[in-house]
């Protein structure tokens, strides 16, 4: 007898931020540029999970396009800097020009969270830093993995995005005032 197990051990999780401000020429509009990116990042070794409403955002940075944005989570023995050489590759594909970082683009696709925790060295951070102030994110990425919690902070998504969506306590405090001085 053998103390093998007889289930496989659950491949890692990633959460992947997905982002297009431009038609694709044969794809189309942002949103049918996501989906076709949906079904590029699939492959022998990513596989889906699930995946988030394609919402409508806000352009950040000097781009004036409104984004389509979604967050898919994918199961895949990758690590980490192979899952990010896999999704430039994917960005390539669809005519991602390099350049100006929040420039208008077919497609962005960000690694948000790892089930492996935090990642860090010259080219690529795990979470990625800027997810916890981007509503574009939060909303979709509590979709689909409202429990899932930021491992650096120790806060769930759903506590995340409930911050973001809450007034900041300097502003609360001066309505308070205001509301005292009545
Ligand atoms: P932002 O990172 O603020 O969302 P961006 O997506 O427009 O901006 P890019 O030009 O796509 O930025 O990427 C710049 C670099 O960020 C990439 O070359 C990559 O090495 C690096 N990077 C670091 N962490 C991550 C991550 N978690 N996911 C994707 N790229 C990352
Ligand atoms: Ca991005
Ligand atoms: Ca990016």
């Amino acid at each position: 007898m053998t103390s093998a197990t007889p289930f496989p051990a659950p491949l890692p999780l990633y959460a992947i931020g997905l982002g297009s401000n431009r038609r694709h020429a044969r794809h189309g509009d942002p949103r049918r540029v996501l989906l076709a990116a949906l079904a590029a990042i699939e492959a022998d070794d990513v596989e889906p999970v699930d995946v988030s409403p394609i919402i409508t955002s806000e352009p950040i940075g000097p781009s004036r396009r409104r984004y389509a944005n979604a967050v898919a989570l994918v199961a895949s023995p990758l690590s980490p800097p192979d899952m990010l050489a896999r999704l430039q590759r994917i960005e390539a594909e669809f005519g991602r020009r390099t350049g100006q970082r929040w420039s208008a683009r077919t497609l962005d696709l960000d690694i948000l969270l790892w089930s492996g925790g935090a990642w860090s060295d010259g080219e690529l951070h795990i979470p990625h830093p800027a997810m916890t102030d981007r509503a574009f994110v939060l909303g979709p990425l509590r979709a689909i993995a409202p429990g899932w919690r930021h491992p650096l902070s120790g806060h769930t998504i759903r506590q995340l995005a409930a911050r973001l969506i809450r007034p900041k306590p300097v502003a609360r405090k001066a309505v308070d005032r205001r509301a005292a001085a009545h």
